[in-house]
């Protein structure tokens, strides 16, 4: 099908193909006796990898996925990533039988700190060398899963900036020391970022994935890639499906680049450029934001969002669709976050 698309784009003088798209499945708790709204059980667990298979979906390691996007090689068409955030205990426990039956590569998001503090709850380091023999890769989910963005109140942007970094650099000593040098990806504890944040880790070598969903392109920002959540409500294969044959919109720029919203904007708008509008007609995106439906309006190859509800207080994303031309059932997909902040600069977990 791709083949074809370029091929008939060749033609037609217009060489634009969808970018590679590739669906990371973002995962905490494994069992039935587990919050709910973070947790698969192992059924359903097993039944996305055999959905997975059945589908003729290639699963890739989130290196091997750097590595050919760095290098301009195309992925495979259907092409999924698997994370598992936090490391919990039960993740080897209902897990192991499932990933050893599909030896999928798949990363898990380590707090070592926590892991020493609490570690009757997450995995032990011997559990998790254990599971890279059946395809885990163990990266950074910080030393102490806080909000990474918190200043601490008085707190200056250069000691911040040293808390947090020695945060990231002291997970990842550990993590090297226990399992050999792992790349440098990490997952941003409840998915929250800032462009500071972005800046210093980009500085540090490693690149980063949050939690606004939408599929990794060649064109994502390397330090705020995006994942599909696959738990709870989101476990469901029917829109679970729709979401991992899910294409990338081009981007060429996002704005506002902090997902923070000021505290007198509480109906932000965003505004995305992409590198083309060939294979979709703008006039069919859609915007939602939670329960509302919203139509950009476009202006060449830019469009812009204007909320109308109020955020609420915490993290909301605003995910627009806009169906593919040239491959049926397939949409394109992105998804835009913000944080709404309380009056001390709060908000939940
Ligand atoms: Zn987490």
């Amino acid at each position: 099908m791709r083949f074809i698309m370029v091929l008939l784009a060749l033609l037609s003088g217009v060489a634009w193909a969808a970018p590679s798209s590739v669906a990371i499945l973002q995962y905490h708790h494994i069992g039935d006796d587990t919050p709910r709204v973070t947790s698969v059980t192992a059924e359903e667990l097993e039944a996305h990898f055999a959905w997975l298979k059945d589908n003729n979906f290639t699963v890739l390691s989130l290196a091997e996925i750097q590595q050919r996007f760095d290098s301009g090689e195309p992925v495979p068409e259907y092409t999924a990533a698997i994370t598992i955030d936090d490391g919990w205990r039960n993740v080897y426990r209902e897990g192991l039988e499932v990933f050893k039956k599909y030896e999928y590569p798949f990363t898990i998001f380590v707090n070592p700190k926590l892991m020493r503090e609490a570690s009757s709850q997450y995995m032990s380091w011997e559990q998790l060398l254990e599971l890279q023999k059946y395809g885990a890769h163990i990266a950074n989910h910080s030393n102490s899963h806080w909000h990474m963005t918190w200043r601490y109140e008085n707190e200056c942007e250069q000691a911040w900036r040293e808390r947090v970094l020695a945060d990231v650099l002291d997970a990842q000593e550990e993590i090297d020391k226990h399992l050999g040098e792992q790349p440098r990806h990490l997952a941003y504890p409840y998915g929250e970022y800032d462009v500071a944040l972005e800046t210093m880790l980009a500085e540090h070598g490693f690149i980063a994935f949050g939690q606004h969903s939408g599929p990794w392109t060649p064109y994502s920002p390397k330090t705020a890639i995006p994942r599909f959540p696959a738990s709870a409500q989101y476990a469901n294969l029917e829109t679970l499906a729709t979401k991992l044959k899910s294409l990338g919109l081009p981007l060429v720029a996002a704005e506002p680049k902090e997902m923070l919203v000021s505290s007198d904007n509480l109906t932000p708008s965003f505004r995305v450029e992409v590198v083309s509008t060939d294979d979709f007609n703008p006039n069919q995106m859609n915007c939602f934001a939670g329960s509302d439906v919203l139509q950009p309006r476009w202006d060449g190859n830019i469009f812009h969002v204007q909320l109308r509800k109020e955020l609420p207080i915490g993290r909301s994303r605003v995910n627009c669709t806009v169906p593919s031309v040239s491959e049926e059932g397939r949409f394109y997909w992105y998804s835009h976050p913000f944080i709404r902040a309380d009056q001390r600069g709060r908000w939940p977990d």
